[in-house]
């Protein structure tokens, strides 16, 4: 097995959880540092002086290296564009759920090379900004043929799909639909996917029936992840910490309620920032939540209607102007927590064991991420200990 260490690292993010539980820093970041690779993991991480000799050695030249983004909540398989919509939203027209249909369309439209090749460019793009775990939903196909195979393709790409046919209803009876989505959708979706979603919202889907959803997605043997709060208050976030879920995504609108059945149960309240700031909608209070022991994520929600960024140092830099958040706290919810939101412990930190997903910043620490909004500051992204970009 090959090792290579990684030297002259200006600072070491680690999420090391037992440096923060010792009050030295939540993002357990050592400076002046290096780290040392076996294979694809993480073997050795300290101060550069200290460094043990490996079989390849690469100079950071002083600048950051952190744990690459864990994306927790990305909708890429579609095809379609809505730049158009987005133009009339920011002179005024309202963002509604039912603007997926016009998605929906063309991606049943689409072959499934179209969609792999539009996923493996969106994949390659989120690469060069420096996330390494990307979760993938359907929910553009909407019938039993097209989330199969939205689901086909995204598994291409990584691990962790999600079954979202309770997106909106296309068409027809709402009963219905939800009927066709826990059975033969299901049936077609369940061996291409880990989890199952559903976005409970005003205009999509209620509390009763995202309940009958994730039930039957857990009969089938998925995890479940919800849609809910985005746009305004409703039943989501508490059926969430009801069931246990390991993760409720948007948590736009809170009640105090909402806030402690998330404190209570332990459920990740995932914030998707890239949202408000495409659909001009307020953000959500990320302060509130991390005050009272919420555990926070942050993702991109990439998608073609609501918010079509990939980029998690956008969504970083938005959590800190914006939601109260401060930059470790922004950065340390865009891996580690990403990483737990999706119930993995082998990303989202660099410390022995883990997986060598890292990324070098052209900057000496992480602030820089949220002091220079805008600014393509990866400057190598590595998985399993290779570069990828
Ligand atoms: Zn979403």
């Amino acid at each position: 097995m090959s090792s290579t260490l990684i030297t002259n690292i200006g600072e070491l993010v680690t999420n090391d959880p037992d440096a923060a539980r010792n009050g030295q820093s939540l993002l357990g970041a050592i400076p002046d540092a290096a780290l040392v690779i076996e294979g694809d993991q993480v073997a050795w991480t300290g101060r550069a002086v200290d460094a043990p000799q490996a079989d390849e050695q690469y100079d950071a030249g002083g600048r950051a290296v952190l744990p690459g983004f864990v994306d927790s909540h990305s909708h890429l398989v579609f095809a379609g564009d809505r730049s158009e919509e987005f133009a009339a939203r920011m002179t005024g027209t309202p963002y509604a759920a039912g603007g997926i249909r016009t998605t929906v369309a063309a991606t049943r439209a689409a072959t499934d090379e179209q969609l792999t090749s539009h996923v493996a460019r969106l994949v390659g793009e989120m690469r060069r900004q420096g996330t390494t775990t990307v979760e993938i939903k359907s929910g553009y196909g909407l019938t039993v043929r097209d989330e199969a195979r939205s689901l086909a393709v995204a598994r291409q790409f990584t691990e962790e799909t999600t079954f979202l046919g309770a997106h909106v209803v296309p068409e027809g009876d709402p009963g219905e639909y939800v009927e066709l989505v826990t059975g033969p959708m299901l049936d077609a979706a369940k061996g291409h996917a880990r989890w199952i979603d559903v976005f409970c919202e005003r205009g999509a889907f209620d509390g009763d029936q995202a309940r009958a959803v994730l039930a039957a997605g857990a009969a089938a043997g998925l995890s479940g992840r919800l849609h809910a709060n985005q746009l305004t208050y409703g039943p989501g976030v508490r059926l969430a910490a009801e069931l246990g879920l390991v993760a409720v995504d948007h948590c736009t609108y809170l009640a105090d309620e909402d806030v402690e059945a998330l404190r209570d149960s332990g459920t990740i309240a995932t914030l998707l920032p890239g949202v408000e700031f495409s659909t001009k909608q307020p953000y959500p209070d990320a302060r509130r939540l991390v005050d009272v022991g919420v555990r926070v994520a942050l993702a991109s929600d990439c998608n073609p209607g609501s918010c079509f960024t990939s980029s998690l140092p956008l969504c970083i830099a938005l959590a800190v102007r914006e939601m109260g958040m401060t930059p470790a706290e922004a950065v340390h919810a865009a891996t580690y927590v990403g990483a737990q939101a999706l119930d993995r412990d082998d990303v989202g930190a660099l410390t022995v064991g883990k997986r060598a997903d890292l990324i070098v910043l052209d900057a000496p620490s992480h602030v820089h991420l949220a002091y220079r909004p805008g600014v393509p500051l990866v400057a190598a992204t590595w998985v399993g200990g290779r570069p990828v970009a």
